[in-house]
């Protein structure tokens, strides 16, 4: 039998790894000019945090999750997501009560789904939460903070903003039961997953992907018209917020997220270009979440990014800078009885250059092969040890990428001439 990885886990390979480790470093550097801070939790958690918090008929706790016994009998599942452990987390250390916190987190999340282009069964995702603020500031902000990393990324022209309101969990109760009415009386124009759906969790339906199913649904009771006056209020302000700042969205009534923790605001950052699996980055507001998993009331809001999804778009769009995946800048050619002088070279070089990434050629070879594991390895710069330089102290240069003579200094100059030069 070959060992295998799990169908829908992916390994990311050293070819990829320069795309991930860029993203990950643009959206680091945006939240920390926001001032927010990392916390890291558990992959596994009790199993009874996500059914109490994500909800018991959602298709994540009935379907996706991957739950065992461990060794004692407990029930434990894999993270499918972040907001509860996060929430989690910060009940059980006491960083919620009467404070404000700005927080980010990263790592990988798992749902048993179908695997597919933008769907994996392990994927990983960015998720920014902030806690203690009842206003549309901060909803604002966290909508400022996507829309500048997808100008930082240069997607911004790739992804549109949906947002919507649903309300408060009491607005959305009449709203459902009006709702179920409508649909109940129309219960065999609806397909099977809807038709299923209609007395689990009838709100899913509207983002049903069926089209006779969306046709039934443009007569059917609009969640707008339930909700309450503050939610309303909250709403308007955050328009208002998103125009003063120029943050172009769409209204998109049907939008009501797969999770049972929302209240208010949700938004969705969605593209064209990545079929069947456009959404990118999701979230909204939870101000019940803390207290309904044992803490203090204390609103939050908060958003996940997709990072596989990313990462495709990134690559469909080819805008990831060439730089990035170059990882060698020097690469040094030893020929010959040189060895040991070319290790102490080349720690000299890491010691005087530290920017500069530098492989020493290991393993020997002659001249030309050496030189085009050189060329091949992307360095601007081939540094020449062969036996004569050696009994010299000298070392060549050699210009990999430019039009400029080759030259030869004294191993002790290297690292002043190395760090005189520009190097593209
Ligand atoms: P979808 O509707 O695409 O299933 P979701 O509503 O289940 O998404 P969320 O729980 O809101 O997704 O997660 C936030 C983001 O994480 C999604 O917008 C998406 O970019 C990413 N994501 C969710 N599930 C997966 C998955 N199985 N594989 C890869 N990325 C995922
Ligand atoms: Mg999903």
């Amino acid at each position: 039998m070959k060992l295998q990885s799990i169908r829908g886990m992916n390994d990311l390979l050293p070819d990829q790894s320069p795309t991930w480790q860029y993203l990950e470093s643009v959206i680091g550097d945006v939240l920390a000019r926001y001032s927010y801070r990392e916390i890291r939790f558990p992959i596994l958690e009790q199993t009874e945090l996500f059914k109490r918090s994500i909800g018991e008929v959602t298709d994540i706790v009935e379907k996706e999750m991957y739950t065992f016994e461990d060794r004692n009998g407990d029930s434990l599942s894999l993270r499918p997501e972040g907001t509860a452990s996060c929430v989690r987390a910060c009940n059980q250390n006491g960083l919620l009560h009467n404070q404000i916190q700005r927080l980010w987190y990263t790592g990988p999340m798992f749902r048993h789904e179908r695997p597919q282009k933008g769907r994996l069964r392990q994927f990983h995702q960015v998720g920014v939460e902030a806690f203690g603020l009842n206003g549309p500031d901060i909803d604002a902000e966290l909508l400022l903070i996507t829309a500048r990393l997808w100008q930082a990324l240069n997607i911004d022209q790739a992804v549109t903003l949906q947002v919507n309101s649903l309300g408060t969990s009491a607005d959305r109760k009449v709203y459902r039961a009006a709702l179920v009415e409508y649909l109940s009386a129309r219960h065999d124009q609806l397909d099977e997953d809807s038709q299923r759906r209609l007395h689990s969790n009838p709100m899913r339906i509207l983002d049903s992907k069926n089209a006779d199913t969306q046709a039934l649904l443009n007569d059917a009771p609009v969640l707008q018209d339930y909700i309450d006056s503050e939610s309303k209020a909250h709403f308007n302000q955050l328009r208002a917020m998103l125009d003063a700042a120029d943050i172009r969205y769409e209204i998109n009534p049907r939008l009501v997220r797969g999770l049972d923790y929302y209240s208010k605001t949700v938004f969705e950052w969605v593209t064209s270009s990545l079929g069947a699996q456009g959404t990118v980055c999701a979230g909204g507001r939870y101000d019940g979440l803390v207290e309904q998993l044992g803490g203090k009331p204390c609103p939050g809001v908060g958003f996940a990014m997709g990072m596989e999804r990313l990462v495709l778009l990134l690559d469909e769009l080819g805008v990831v800078p060439d730089s990035v995946a170059q990882t060698v800048d020097l690469y040094l050619v030893a020929v010959g009885d040189v060895g040991q002088q070319a290790l102490v070279l080349g720690e000299n070089l890491r010691s005087h250059c530290p920017t500069q990434r530098l492989q020493t050629n290991c393993g020997g070879g002659s001249f030309k092969s050496q030189m085009k594991k050189a060329d091949k390895s992307g360095a601007s710069i081939a540094l020449i040890l062969g036996e004569d330089e050696a009994a010299n102290n000298k070392v060549g240069v050699k210009f990999l990428r430019q039009d400029r003579p080759q030259e030869t200094v004294d191993q002790d100059q290297l690292a002043n001439l190395i760090n005189t030069l520009t190097i593209d």
